[in-house]
């Protein structure tokens, strides 16, 4: 393996494989995208998938939602982990924003509503087709990335940081490429002989070095 990594360069591959793949929160709408965010912290897409129709059914919009209560919330979503809380932040957020129209598709005003961190607002924000304002780390970016060897250590913000000093932002999609990449291949037991990265990660060239 190279001693030094280009990674603005070696990353291309990656981002070119995912370009544009829809997140796979099945959502039809910003307004969607939100509700399902704050549902899957701590829960998996595909329950919140399997919910959602119904959910959407009695709170089409966020003026729906926001004459909701956690009581008339509970059928739908009580059954999500963590329900409690994100019962409330559901409340609160839709209290706060009225409108579909008033959702704040910024960095700063997606990450002050409550339930939504970096990693959901830059999911949001790539989503809108709005340009990237941070690179999104969820649990498989924790794996890949320090596996890849262009960011190390365990910590999501930590990782996200390294990642923008070391890409141009026109390539910060690269953690969403990155996601994609662990939920397909780079798995906690990872295909490394099918990875498209398998030429420049250290995690692969480390085990094959000859000992
Ligand atoms: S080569 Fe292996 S460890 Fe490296 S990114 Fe690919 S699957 Fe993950």
């Amino acid at each position: 393996m190279p001693s030094k990594i280009n990674w603005p360069d070696a990353i291309q591959p990656l981002l070119k494989k995912y370009k544009g793949k829809k997140h796979p929160l099945d959502y039809e709408n910003v307004y969607q995208l939100m509700v399902m965010v704050v549902l899957s912290a701590q829960d998996s897409d595909k329950h919140i998938n399997q919910l959602a129709p119904k959910l959407f059914e009695s709170f089409p919009d966020m003026k729906a939602l926001s004459k909701s209560t956690p009581e008339t919330l509970f059928p739908f979503i009580g059954k999500v982990r963590n329900f409690a809380n994100k019962t409330k932040w559901l409340v609160e957020m839709a209290e706060k924003i009225k409108d579909n129209k008033n959702i704040p598709l910024t960095l700063e005003g997606l990450t002050a509503l409550k339930g939504i961190g970096r990693k959901s607002a830059n999911v949001i924000l790539r989503e809108a087709g709005k340009p990237a304002e941070g690179v999104m780390v969820d649990l498989h970016v924790v794996r890949v990335a320090p596996r890849l060897g262009i960011a190390s250590g365990t910590d999501a913000n930590k990782i996200e940081k390294q990642i923008m000093e070391i890409l141009p932002q026109k390539e910060w999609d690269a953690g969403m490429a990155m996601s994609f990449l662990g939920r397909e291949i780079c798995r906690p037991q990872p295909k490394c002989e099918i990875c498209l990265m398998n030429t420049v990660c250290a995690f692969y060239n480390q085990i094959r070095k000859p000992t």
